[in-house]
């Protein structure tokens, strides 16, 4: 049976990752996910598995059990594990491990594999927005939101 695949919701409203054998192919994105205000860590459901609870653990040196009791929730609706969220002035929730402030994650080399298939795609319809507003209001630290 094949595995499980982690799912982001809404990933379609951002970015279609690019298949393997087609990366080769990939110079540059159009976008720079250093640029952005971390829009898609702000999804409402970022599923993880086992995997990425153990390399958490590892990360911060507690148990799995720890790390999952502090980072992750159970979403009864998708029946899937998933990052816990913290409250953001910007797009009202954002993964528990971003630093709301520095607008950026705090365990980069550590993080989930689903967010690791960033930034691996051609495009990213957010940072089109974000490049728009930002041009528009003439302040390239602006931080464009969906709602
Ligand atoms: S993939 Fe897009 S939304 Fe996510 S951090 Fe990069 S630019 Fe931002
Ligand atoms: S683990 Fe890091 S990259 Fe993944 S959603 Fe959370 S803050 Fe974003």
């Amino acid at each position: 049976m094949p595995a499980k695949k982690k799912r982001v919701i809404p990933i379609k409203l951002i970015a279609t990752p690019v298949k393997k054998k087609k990366r080769k192919a990939v110079k540059k994105p159009a976008y720079d996910c250093g640029k952005c205000p971390g829009y898609c860590c702000s999804y409402p459901l970022i599923e993880i598995n086992k995997r990425d609870i153990a390399r958490l653990a590892k990360h911060f040196g507690i148990t799995k059990e720890q790390a999952e009791k502090r980072y992750t929730r159970y979403d009864k609706s998708e029946k899937a594990i998933a990052m816990r969220r913290q409250k953001d002035k910007h797009f009202k929730k954002i993964c528990i491990l971003f630093d709301t402030r520095k607008r950026q994650c705090t365990v980069y080399e550590s993080r989930p594999g689903v967010c690791r298939d960033y930034p691996v795609a051609k495009s990213c319809g957010y940072y089109d927005f974000l490049a728009f507003e930002r041009d528009q209001q003439e302040d390239p630290k602006f931080i464009a939101t969906t709602s």
